[in-house]
């Protein structure tokens, strides 16, 4: 650790980033860009944020593709990002199976802490991007704001909104998020 403190985000993946298919993404050829979600990552690097995708996964766990699969996935996107001048700072993914118990798959935590291990930042005025209930009791239970947005199951997520799990923002996209962000 520099001392040095960072101005830090999270981002869900499927249904924020690339367009949630109702389904895993298996492969490189099911992966589509949500819109602006390009210009999006590239405004929050230009503003020296550290980029941090945080998704579960749970396709590798229950045996539908493998590790290596979604590693490949992950690979590729990055390059396109980065063609683009975008830079993912980490990504943390859970693995395990829909019935397995383990400490990382949201709304647990352990992926955040893990993406953030030994960078200082402040959690006020951080946010964690996501489109279903499990990211924003994530970032809850983290200590960080939450911005849901509406594309993937975001339209569902927010009619199953209650008064005691609100997140600090609802907007249509991740692009749309970015004012917020950059706000903090
Ligand atoms: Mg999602
Ligand atoms: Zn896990």
């Amino acid at each position: 650790m520099t001392g040095k403190t960072r101005r830090v985000v999270f981002i869900d993946r499927d249904g924020v980033i690339n367009v949630d298919l109702w389904k895993y993404v298996e492969n490189w050829e099911e992966f589509r860009f949500e819109e602006g979600v390009l210009e999006a990552l590239k405004a929050l690097t230009d503003a020296g944020f550290d980029i941090f995708i945080v998704s579960n996964q749970a396709g590798v766990g229950d045996g539908i593709f493998s590790e290596a699969a979604m590693w490949d996935v992950h690979g590729k996107m990055a390059e396109e990002l980065a063609r683009h001048g975008v830079v993912i700072k980490g990504a943390q993914y859970c693995t395990h199976g829909k019935n397995e118990t383990c400490d990382c798959r949201k709304p647990k935590t352990k992926l955040l802490e893990r993406a953030v291990h030994g960078i200082a930042f402040d959690r006020k005025g951080t946010f964690f991007v996501g489109d279903k209930l499990s990211d924003i009791e994530a970032g809850k239970n983290f200590g960080v704001g939450t911005i849901l947005v509406r594309t993937g199951y975001g339209l569902k997520t927010e009619k199953q909104l209650t008064a005691a799990l609100q997140p600090d923002h609802i907007v249509n996209n991740l692009k749309d998020a970015v004012p917020h962000i950059l706000r903090s």
